[in-house]
């Protein structure tokens, strides 16, 4: 018989909302306004330990050390373009999972790409985040937490978030919705509805669901091929869900919270960067334009993975496939390269790290 006490396991801190932390002062015999500190050094200044809490005594510090943990993402490793600026980040996780996130500035401001899940069980063909499949989901206070840590490491004021790193955020739905409310909560880091754009390979059902919500942030769709054939061919969700369905789910989401629709568009070398497929995009969008949705669509010079065979497309094919587009007034815009001289394509530095079991000194 075991008769070892079991030490109890710390309690994650960050997903509490202000009401549970109430609660859990109560409990602790502190008075509930410590709560709202709390709450404010987490989601507001970020602080990623109890000691950052300088407006809570000593002792009281060391009571909530015992007791809870902040979980917020850890730094590994940092890569930083001389070119732009654009921050790539190695995160790891309280378990010791990796997830990458990215900031990138902009003129209108900063931007960080978050991750919503540690690898991917969606299996797209040019993407390194799935190769290993998926460890796990995130929790909401991880996904913010993405935010907090390169915040409050860079000081940097980020005013935009994209949910668009490793992970299908859609089939993370429970945490998506925390985050949304989290980031946006006024006595957190109250950022706007209007600045997080969801990232989503198409689950259609849970598109729906989103539109009903009535968060009002932007949607972008990887789209990636325009007939459902080849997107099958690269996309194991397009045999899940049709392109007519997508576009149907598209429509619904843009008449439900006013928000254009963003498509996002991967151009492969010799595979989906034709004129035909440029005029096959053009009828889709034109399709939805049709019936007054507001729609974008996004080139993206595909990443090089080296485990995938996919090449990029060269310049003059992108610049012709969006010339196509133009020429029916569809709103296009070629993806600008960040951080090109630090390359590592979306979920290669994670992938780098787990085959090598590369050992990273946390900052
Ligand atoms: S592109 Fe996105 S959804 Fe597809 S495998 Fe990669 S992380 Fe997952």
């Amino acid at each position: 018989m075991d008769n070892s006490i079991k030490a109890e396991e710390k309690k994650d801190i960050g997903i509490m909302s202000l009401d549970e932390l109430k609660e859990e002062m109560t409990k602790l015999g502190a008075p509930a306004f410590r709560a709202g500190q709390i709450f404010s050094w987490l989601h507001a200044k970020y602080a990623g330990s109890f000691d950052e809490m300088t407006n809570l005594s000593k002792d009281f510090r060391e009571l909530l050390n015992k007791r809870y943990e902040i979980r917020r993402p850890s730094i590994l490793k940092e890569l930083i373009s001389e070119k732009d600026g654009t921050r790539k980040y190695l995160l790891r996780l309280y378990d010791g999972n990796v997830i990458e996130s990215v900031l990138m500035k902009y003129e209108h401001g900063n931007s960080v790409c978050i991750s919503s899940q540690a690898g991917c069980r969606m299996g797209c063909g040019f993407c390194a985040s799935t190769l290993n499949g998926l460890e796990r989901n995130l929790s909401f206070y991880e996904m913010a937490g993405q935010i907090y840590t390169i915040a409050a490491h860079t000081k940097e004021k980020i005013s935009n978030v994209v949910i668009m790193g490793s992970g299908e955020p859609l089939d993370n739905y429970k945490n998506l919705k925390g985050f949304i409310e989290l980031v946006s909560d006024k006595n957190g880091m109250n950022l706007g509805r209007r600045n997080i754009t969801v990232s989503t390979c198409g689950i259609v059902p849970k598109i729906y669901e989103l539109a009903d919500e009535g968060y009002a942030i932007t949607l972008a769709i990887s789209l990636h091929s325009p007939t459902d054939e080849l997107r099958r061919q690269i996309m194991p969700i397009a045999r899940k869900y049709s392109i007519k369905e997508l576009m149907d789910a598209a429509a619904y989401y843009y008449g439900k919270t006013g928000r254009r629709i963003t498509f996002e568009y991967t151009l492969i070398k010799d595979f989906n960067d034709s004129d035909k497929c440029a005029m096959e995009l053009m009828k889709l969008i034109n399709g939805l334009k049709q019936k007054n949705v507001m729609c974008h669509v996004n080139l993206i010079p595909v990443n090089a993975v080296k485990e995938r065979k996919f090449e990029h497309s060269k310049p003059p094919f992108i610049q012709n496939f969006k010339n196509i587009l133009e020429r029916y007034q569809i709103n296009v815009t070629i993806r600008r390269e960040m951080g090109s001289d630090i390359n590592a394509a979306c979920g290669q530095l994670r992938k780098s790290y787990i085959d090598e079991g590369e050992q990273g000194k946390v900052l």
